[in-house]
């Protein structure tokens, strides 16, 4: 393989999730030079399942054509209704053979063991609902990237003093420095890079504050459940379809997942509790450590292990996703509750938004440090928007799943409440990639001919 032009922009990705390899697979193929900084000593992720919406797979496809094979064979696919789910879609004469579902909703305060839903919400794709293991598919990924990964790397600083070689110097907390021509914030929920980022759009002082996500005033327990507990539990109909159970303040959510060749129920038990305060420093900044008892103590039965504080950048949008050299995709942009489950999907739909932008500009022979600017510039333009609506629209969701929507209530409470999450999916499903792509690429075209002029 020919090299990359010694013009093309060196970029530091900082992290080393999902975004950040799913961005370097691109860029690789792009042979766009890059590092991957990450704080932990290896690729970790916590947690279990992580559902994609057909959004998500389309943005995959965009991003490399390996992927469809390689999400196809990793992911479990869950789309066949249980025997009352079918009934009440059959009932309403919303079923057609073939049809798949996405998640059947319950009333979660109903006595005496009724596994009957309210309502079922088909899914957007044929394959019904899809999900991956977390762990499993950072492996994937981790496989298929070929840039260099630091570990250990937990960034502090991004400075740009005079003299440096390029751009951008980022200071990490073992005290080594590197340069970079543009740093790309791949950097989560808890994102430095986002603070960094507000400081220069906003002024000193702003990123401590208004760079932070804030505490959602929910917190969740996730875990695996062996496949045989859960049969016993609720019956084999029930546990082979995804499940919502809703009620005042709390929901609870279950899909299957499979593990190397085992077979869990993942399970994710949400809980509103606003008296509550959330640490903001320190390692349990984003989990913390409960017990069996805390879980039931919630939710009176069931067991949990681990509780998650759910934070987003609901209150504190950015105004933009770049200043000059430093830009954040993925959570670190755009930090969500996951009750879409879409946080991931939007990230990869950054991901493809961006890795088109790079391989127009290379097309237009115009990949240079110069160019960025103008790159940056259509991704915030095409993307802060719709991330931003998924933030918002997220904690929706979890309002009316835990009715918690006033004008929701009475006789029509559950009519009511799938039309409006049926419209809300649909915004996460139905994206046109291809649109947007071609959008993009056209006005990064314009810029590009502008600058050149
Ligand atoms: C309970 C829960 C359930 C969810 N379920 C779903 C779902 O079903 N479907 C879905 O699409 N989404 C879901 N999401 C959202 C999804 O997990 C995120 O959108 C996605 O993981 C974000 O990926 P990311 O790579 O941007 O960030 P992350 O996965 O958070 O990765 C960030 C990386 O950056 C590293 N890092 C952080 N700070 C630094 C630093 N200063 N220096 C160096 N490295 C650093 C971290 O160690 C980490 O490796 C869920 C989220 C939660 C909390």
């Amino acid at each position: 393989m020919a090299s990359p032009p010694s013009s093309f922009p060196h970029l530091a990705l900082i992290g080393a999730g999902i975004t950040s390899l799913t961005l370097s697979i691109r860029l690789s193929a792009l042979q766009i030079p890059h590092t991957i900084y990450e704080q932990s000593s290896s690729l970790t992720e916590l947690g279990a399942g992580l559902s994609f919406g057909p959004n998500a797979v389309r943005a995959l496809q965009h991003i490399d054509s390996r992927f469809v094979d390689v999400f196809n064979k990793t992911a479990t696919f869950v789309g066949t209704p249980s025997s009352q789910g079918k009934r009440i879609l059959e009932d309403e004469e919303e079923w057609r053979e073939g049809d798949q579902v996405w998640i059947e909703f319950l009333d979660g305060t109903k006595q005496g063991g009724d596994v009957t839903p309210e309502f079922v919400i088909k899914a957007g794709n044929g394959k019904g609902h899809a999900a991956v293991h977390r762990g499993k598919w950072l492996d994937v990924l981790g496989g298929l990237v070929t840039a260099e990964i630091q570990f250990g790397k937990r960034l502090v600083d991004v400075v740009r003093p005079d003299g440096v070689k390029r751009w951008v110097k980022m200071v990490f907390g073992d005290g080594t420095e590197v340069e970079a021509d543009a740093v790309v914030g791949c950097d989560g929920v808890k994102s430095r890079v986002r603070e960094v980022l507000v400081e220069a759009l906003h002024g000193e002082g702003e990123g401590r504050t208004n760079g932070k996500c804030g505490y959602s005033g929910k917190y969740a327990y996730r875990c695996l459940v062996p496949w045989d507990k859960a049969v016993e539990a609720v019956g084999e109909d029930r546990v082979g379809v995804s499940s919502l159970w809703m009620g005042p303040n709390r929901h609870l959510l279950t899909f299957p997942v499979n593990r190397q060749e085992e077979r869990f129920l993942n399970l994710v038990a949400f809980v509103t509790d606003q008296s509550q305060t959330w640490p903001s420093q320190g390692p349990a900044s984003l989990t913390m450590p409960a017990t069996k008892m805390d879980a039931l103590k919630d939710f009176e039965r069931a067991g949990f292990s681990d509780t998650w504080g759910l934070h987003d950048v609901a209150d504190r949008p950015l105004s933009s996703f770049f200043s000059d050299r430093i830009i954040v995709i993925g959570d670190a942009a755009h930090a969500s509750t996951p009750h879409h489950g879409s946080g991931a999907g939007f990230c990869m739909e950054d991901v493809a938004i961006l890795g088109a932008l790079f391989e127009e500009a290379i097309a237009h022979k115009a990949l240079t440090v110069n160019t960025l600017q103008e790159i940056f510039t259509v991704f915030d333009a095409h993307r802060r928007e719709r991330d931003q609506w998924l933030v918002n629209s997220s904690r929706r969701a979890a309002d009316l799943y835990q009715w918690r929507i006033p004008e929701f209530s009475g006789q029509e409470r559950f009519e009511k409440m799938k039309a409006d999450i049926e419209q809300r999916q649909k915004v996460c499903w139905d994206f046109d990639m291809e649109s947007a792509i071609e959008r993009a690429e056209r006005d990064l075209k314009e810029l590009l001919d502008t600058a050149t002029r």
